[in-house]
């Protein structure tokens, strides 16, 4: 793999005048496409949409790595459009794009669909869950592009009613979040069966080992683009605003609703580890007068799409929701992001809050740790070269004084509007009997009980006193240190073939060898009721009658709890902690 020369782009940055030159015209894209994205407001191509859609319209294989948010979607949308060519008649696909999920699926059609309005480009989503007859109908019909998730892709091909004899071009978006949902299997069988002769490009937030295996296979001859995650996400966003609190578990939910009664965000997303916690957290916001939304895998689709549009219209204010459910997810309206807990992943973080502070827009991210987490936010400090303001938990007395700046704001408002006088009568009707200033204050009283300031007398812990103490000087406590009992066993050879992802924990799960049970089924059955993404997942052993799985030590209850009611290979089965001895 070779790296781009980025003499051009430099030479792009050195432009005097962004009025004579269109950033998008010099990456040479047809005028219908480039209509299109003034329509939409694009301005200039981001940095992975300059380095990639140059070399995607040559017809390169690559391997592209850009943090969320990024814009890739366009990366690899526009240089399909190009392609596209009217021929009348009934077109069949000539490029498949394979996605994690449904909301992906659609997502991306959307935006397929808004880039190639003038082209007259037919997209299709096509997903599980949704009745095969509908899509079967829309196939048929003809499309351009099919935004597929892998399963259902494959149903397709297997019954052949997905043509992939016209496929130019096959895209693996997200790619590392459809490896670690365990769709490594069913992605090489679609590239196995599309003509050897296509173009294929693979878009991921992270390059884990597991890609560049699939890129080897798969790819010809591909150059790897890579925007660095320092340097040009987080780097380029200074208008994200990075706080967090330091809370203990039992005053979390508490502490949330003060900080945003006092944030007052317009839309925010609150990422959840366990789908319990997403809805649980969903009641208690609606309790404190927020409309909020739920999205975690559990849901089906029509509740999720009610969900998402319900968010999108600003009918809802907050969407609670599990990574893996709002994975990839692009939400206009947001100003804050919420870490309901620290990601343990870094990178997790940096994808989160990605959803804010897009084009130039200001955009706040939040995190709620608990003491033992701060570590957490360490290693995230140190991945993004960027510092996390720990704040104290807003106190009583500092949402009175928030709620009366927005009564004063509100009235200043009102103050400069010119209609005022329409209401002069209701003054001459009181005045007398009351004076101006007891009348004024009636007034605001009104006013600041209709901004729905919340009554909230008691005050939330902060924790973040002691924490900061932990955090300098024990900086090199030992990992094993903490977990005494396992640490024999971790010594003693049971972490081969683990790669970096042995947590400590072990899972036992009562499905085996002669249930037809395979690693991925187990994979993708614990990362859907819980909130583990498949990293976090192995080692992976099944025996005959069981099987015994890798999880974080620490997630084991939470896990064997959220798998109590799951079904693996359509079974219900026994899960509990598994101790070797
Ligand atoms: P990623 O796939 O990298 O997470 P998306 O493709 O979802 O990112 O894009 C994120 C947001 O940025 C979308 O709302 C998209 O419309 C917007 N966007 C993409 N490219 C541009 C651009 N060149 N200028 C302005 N906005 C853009
Ligand atoms: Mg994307």
């Amino acid at each position: 793999m070779s790296e781009p020369t980025t003499d051009d782009a430099a030479d792009r940055d050195h432009t005097p005048d962004h009025t004579e030159t269109d950033g998008f015209a010099e990456l040479g894209l047809r005028p219908e496409l480039l209509a299109a994205l003034t329509r939409l407001g694009y301005e200039e191509p981001t940095p992975i949409q300059r380095e990639t859609i140059p070399l995607l319209l040559q017809g390169r294989d690559l391997v592209g790595q850009a943090a969320t948010g990024t814009g890739k979607t366009a990366a690899f949308a526009l240089p399909i459009l190009q392609r596209l060519e009217q021929t009348g008649g009934r077109p069949e696909p000539i490029a498949l794009i394979l996605v994690p999920t449904r909301e992906l699926a659609v997502q991306v059609s959307e935006a397929m669909y808004k880039y190639g309005r003038d082209l007259g480009a037919r997209v299709l989503p096509i997903y599980g869950g949704q009745p095969i007859g509908r899509q079967l109908q829309a196939l048929s019909g003809g499309v351009h592009v099919v935004v597929a998730t892998p399963g259902r892709a494959l149903d397709h091909i297997a019954r052949k009613t997905l043509p992939l004899d016209k496929i130019e071009m096959v895209v693996l978006d997200e790619a590392d979040e459809m490896l670690d949902m365990g769709f490594a299997e069913d992605i090489e069988a679609i590239l196995d069966a599309t003509p050897k002769t296509r173009q294929t490009v693979l878009f991921s937030a992270t390059i884990p080992p597991r890609i560049h295996a699939i890129s080897k296979r798969h790819l010809r001859d591909p150059l790897k683009i890579q925007i660095g995650l320092g340097s040009s996400s987080l780097a380029h966003t200074p208008r994200i605003r990075q706080v967090a609190y330091v809370v203990q578990r039992a005053h979390k939910a508490a502490a949330l609703g003060r900080i945003l009664d006092v944030e007052t965000p317009a839309a925010a997303i609150v990422f959840c580890r366990t789908r319990d916690e997403v809805d649980q957290l969903t009641e208690t916001m609606n309790g404190r007068g927020y409309r909020a939304e739920a999205l975690h895998g559990g849901m089906s689709q029509e509740q999720r799409d009610r969900v998402m549009s319900r968010v999108r219209s600003g009918t809802a204010e907050l969407l609670m929701a599990t990574d893996v459910a709002a994975r990839g997810l692009d939400i206009d309206s947001l100003t804050h992001v919420v870490n309901y807990d620290v990601p343990s992943a870094p990178e997790a973080y940096v994808h989160r809050i990605g959803r804010v502070g897009r084009a130039g827009r200001e955009g706040v991210a939040i995190t709620l740790a608990e003491p033992r987490e701060q570590r957490l936010l360490s290693n995230i400090e140190r991945l993004t070269k960027r510092k996390i303001a720990i704040e104290k938990v807003p106190t009583v007395a500092d949402l009175r004084a928030k709620q009366i700046e927005t009564t004063i704001a509100t009235l200043r408002d009102a103050l400069q509007s010119d209609d005022l006088q329409k209401y002069a009568a209701v003054i001459d009707a009181l005045a007398d009997e009351f004076g101006i200033d007891q009348l004024a204050l009636a007034a605001v009283k009104l006013v600041h009980a209709a901004g729905g300031a919340t009554v909230d007398e008691r005050e939330i812990p902060d924790a973040s006193q002691r924490i900061e103490r932990e955090r300098a000087p024990r900086a090199e406590t030992k990992y094993s240190g903490d977990k005494p009992d396992r640490s024999r066993s971790a010594s003693g050879g049971s972490r081969s073939g683990a790669g970096g992802k042995d947590g400590g924990g072990r899972l036992y799960i009562g499905v085996g060898r002669k249930d037809g049970v395979r690693p991925q089924d187990l994979v993708g059955a614990i990362a859907n009721e819980t909130n583990l993404t498949g990293r976090e997942i192995g080692p992976i052993k099944i025996a005959e009658h069981f099987s015994i799985v890798g999880v974080p030590d620490d997630s084991v209850e939470e896990v064997v709890s959220l798998l109590r009611s799951a079904k693996f290979k359509g079974k219900k089965t026994t899960v509990r902690r598994y101790v070797e001895n």
